[in-house]
């Protein structure tokens, strides 16, 4: 088994530690609930909470909403879900918005030390500012840079009270434009806005502070000792420091890893929306997207996730990874974790004529007995899929055909095909007929079957990628343009051996690696394989009336099934 804390004790984490080593380590995974999140998500999950609990500190969530525009209520709860479903538990639950008084006398504060002034400046004319599209010419400042404290605080006063328009003015940092990074150009701290309310604070504040005034202050306040992001923040490292530095405040310090991306298929919000508004999936949980919540109803289990960002490592490097590659590491998991079953997607009936019904005891796994095992009736009628019988035979083909045997898993013989019966006006088979071949000790091949006493009849839905391609992007037209018309395959009449009542009451699986109490009363976590189809979960469309399976993944690479 892959050590869970393996990322932790070596390379950039571990350089990290040593930077600053602290016997109380605090963390934060600070999302903008602007949206559900997604696998890239995990990894940033995975990396603050788990750096904390490696070295026996604490991890704060701390939503970032300084911006009500974009959020909504409904994302608080379901980016809490997620942190609890990868196993964490936030030692607190933050708003950035809990500190808008404190971050609003800090900008006071500011502005008090002559760092801080309120321009009037548009966007044309702070680009000419910051030396012209491309830096071509030489940066400076403008005349709001020279006015006084006194001036600054009125003007200041005045944003607050809700004496300008938005976009009249703006509160800037005054940091140091000879600086050669960007990120220290008098970069904006607080805007006004003033249409939508505020989750919390509804009206109060008509002006709001940005990222850049924020996440640093935020992060001091709660005494974050590591504060972890992605690449992308590197560039703001100094402009993190200066301003903690100038207040005078408690310093954190900032490091950068990089992101997880994984291709062949999309993550960004505006095209999660699109395929969601216009019918392509589900919803947002739907199971061939990667938001969480979709990961989750497809029944990958959230052991196996953090295992992935696990064995990946983190570094500096931004990780693109594409999505066989991920299903090859959730493969491995389910593996070791789930009880197997038989189920047949296409059924057709195998009448055994000389048969006679009997109790089979089938172990859930090969290879753990402590999984146990269950009863299985055999019956002397059962189902087969379709795919294992050809109507006619050839020297090649090892499964069932007219005088040809083949093995069904636990049953006493293998059996011979005598005859069949086809509907002539569909072409299809409706029942095949045979006998025991008991003089066949081993037979080729062994296929699985489901008995008509105790079997349950299920809808099986087996999910392909979305797209075709690895860069749905980059495909002309757009990624709506490379979408697979057959990314989910419905098998409404499958059936599935009665041990599913047991796996189901045992549930959530897997039973090990300490992940019992996770995702407990999860319909998906209901998991198992089916053998020689597919692995699933049960789906949340499952009703009593009506049981839906989702393929989680195939067995192997590059099958169908
Ligand atoms: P997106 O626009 O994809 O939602 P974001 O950066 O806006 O991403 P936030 O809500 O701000 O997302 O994310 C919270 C945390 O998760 C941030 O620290 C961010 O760096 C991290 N994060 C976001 N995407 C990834 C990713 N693909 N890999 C690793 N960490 C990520
Ligand atoms: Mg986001
Ligand atoms: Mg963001």
């Amino acid at each position: 088994p892959v050590d869970p804390d393996a990322m932790f004790k070596q390379g950039f984490l571990d350089e990290v530690y040593k930077l600053r080593p602290s016997e109380n380590v605090v963390t934060r995974f600070p999302p903008e609930p602007n949206g559900y999140l997604h696998i890239g998500h995990a990894k940033a999950i995975a990396v603050n909470f788990g750096f904390a609990r490696h070295h026996g500190g604490v991890c704060y969530l701390r939503y970032d909403d300084t911006n009500p525009e974009k959020e909504e209520e409904k994302y608080f709860t379901a980016i809490l879900d997620m942190v609890e479903w990868l196993g964490f538990k936030p030692y607190k639950i933050t708003h950035s918005s809990d500190n808008f008084q404190k971050l609003y006398d800090l900008a006071e504060k500011l502005i008090g030390m002559g760092k801080a002034y309120v321009c009037a400046c548009q966007d044309e004319e702070i680009k000419r500012q910051r030396g012209g599209e491309k830096g071509e010419t030489p940066r400076y400042r403008c005349a709001h840079a020279d006015q006084s404290v006194e001036e600054n605080l009125t003007k200041f006063r005045d944003m607050r009270d809700g004496k300008y328009k938005p976009r009249e003015v703006f509160l800037r940092m005054k940091q140091d434009i000879s600086d050669g990074n960007p990120q220290m150009w008098d970069l904006a701290a607080y805007r006004i806005k003033t249409d939508t309310p505020h989750h919390k604070t509804g009206f109060d504040w008509k002006i709001y502070p940005t990222y850049d005034f924020t996440h640093g202050v935020c992060d001091s306040f709660e005494g974050i000792t590591h504060s972890l992001c992605t690449t992308e923040f590197i560039a703001s490292r100094v402009s993190y420091e200066w301003l903690n530095k100038n207040l005078g405040v408690y310093e954190p310090m900032q490091r950068e890893y990089g992101r997880l991306n994984l291709t062949g298929t999309v993550l960004s919000k505006r095209k999660i929306l699109k395929l969601v508004e216009e019918k392509h999936v589900r919803d947002w949980d739907d199971p061939r997207l990667y938001t969480l919540i979709g990961i989750r109803r497809r029944g990958i289990p959230p052991g196996a996730i953090l295992e992935f960002v696990n064995e990946l490592g983190v570094t500096t490097n931004i990780t693109t990874i594409p999505i066989h590659r991920f299903e090859q590491s959730i493969r491995k998991y389910l593996e070791k974790t789930v009880p197997r079953l038989m189920m047949v997607l296409d059924p057709v009936p195998l009448v055994i004529e000389d048969a006679e019904e009997l109790e089979l005891d089938v172990p859930f796994s090969p290879k753990d007995p402590k999984m146990g095992s269950h009863k299985v009736r055999f019956t002397p009628t059962v189902y087969i899929d379709r795919s294992d019988f050809r109507e006619v035979d050839s020297k090649d083909y090892f499964r069932l055909a007219p005088g040809k045997s083949v093995g069904l898993l636990h049953a006493p013989y293998p059996v011979k095909a005598t005859s069949f019966t086809k509907d002539e006006s569909t072409g299809k088979v409706t029942e095949i007929r045979g006998v025991f071949d008991k003089e066949l000790k081993k037979a080729k091949t062994y296929i699985q079957w489901v008995g008509t006493a105790g079997s349950r009849k299920v809808e099986a839905r087996i999910h392909n990628p979305l797209f075709n391609s690895e860069k749905p992007d980059d495909v002309e037209g757009g990624f709506l343009k490379d979408l697979n018309p057959d990314s989910e395959v419905v098998y409404p009449d499958a059936v599935i051996e009665s041990g599913f009542d047991e796996v189901k009451a045992r549930a959530p699986w897997p039973e090990a690696a300490g992940e019992s109490e996770l995702g407990k009363g999860g319909p998906e976590s209901i998991r198992f394989q089916g053998l020689r189809v597919a692995y699933f979960a049960v789906d949340s469309d499952t009703t009593d009336d009506k049981i839906v399976l989702n393929r989680i993944v195939s067995l192997k690479e590059d099958s169908n099934k």
